[in-house]
């Protein structure tokens, strides 16, 4: 199974993307977390990324792009994958279209989570991560997914914050980003929205974000 993820930053799509990962076994592929590996691991990548992602800019689309249809490429992906963070805006989605297309390969569901904006700012702001796994989600303003104390609610690990989950500028620019449905993510999903129309061979769906975590989740499995 093929799947595209959209949500705004703070909906809780890292945390469903975790638990499908889980479900049906498939890589769940954030760029977002791409780019901090590299930034972690001081790649020249991560080095060209961390001063637009600061920020709470996009990153090049001469990075992105090739960065993540070469992702797709690898081996685990051959089984299905779920694809987050990426394409976020329309140049994006079009190049995706054209890739996957190019290479035979079917997109089978394209999910948006729909949220308020302040509620996903305040979201953000909340989110801690774990230092072990990026698969493990705490929030402190979420009972679902509240840490243990200042420990990983999943492993005890320690726990750290985004520089730009705490900026208040830079997450507004990234919602900005999110909620532009001329060329924005909103646009790029709303143009796999229409393909699903038209063709008919994508399922497109639409989920609340609003409720707690596990509503959302059987929303989600139960419109698969
Ligand atoms: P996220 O973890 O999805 O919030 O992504 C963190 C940051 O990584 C974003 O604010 C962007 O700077 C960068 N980023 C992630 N995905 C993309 C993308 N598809 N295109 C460009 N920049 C991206």
């Amino acid at each position: 199974m093929n799947v595209l993820f959209f949500g705004p930053n703070g909906s809780g799509k890292g945390t469903q993307g975790a638990i499908l990962k889980d479900k049906y076994n498939i890589p769940h592929i954030e760029s977002g977390a791409i780019f901090r590996e590299n930034i972690k691991g001081g790649t020249e990548l991560g080095s060209k990324a961390k001063e637009f992602i600061d920020k709470g800019d996009l990153v090049p689309d001469e990075i992105t792009i090739p960065m993540i249809l070469d992702r797709l490429q690898q081996d685990d992906c051959k089984k299905g994958w779920l694809l987050d963070g990426f394409p976020r805006n329309k140049i994006q989605a079009e190049k995706l279209d054209e890739s996957l297309q190019q290479a035979g390969i079917a997109l089978d569901i394209v999910a948006e989570i729909i949220l308020d904006r302040n509620i996903a700012k305040n979201r953000i702001m909340g989110r801690r991560l774990c230092t072990n796994d990026n698969n493990h989600p705490n929030n402190i303003f979420i009972d679902a997914i509240k840490p243990d104390g200042d420990k990983c609610r999943v492993c005890g690990g320690e726990l750290t914050t985004r520089a730009d989950d705490q900026d208040e500028e830079a997450i507004n620019k990234r919602h900005s980003i999110y909620y532009d449905a001329e060329t924005g993510t909103l646009a790029s999903a709303y143009y796999f929205k229409s393909l699903a129309e038209k063709e008919g061979k994508i399922k497109y769906i639409t989920l609340d974000g609003a409720p707690g975590v596990k509503e959302v989740t059987e929303e989600l499995v139960s419109k698969l």
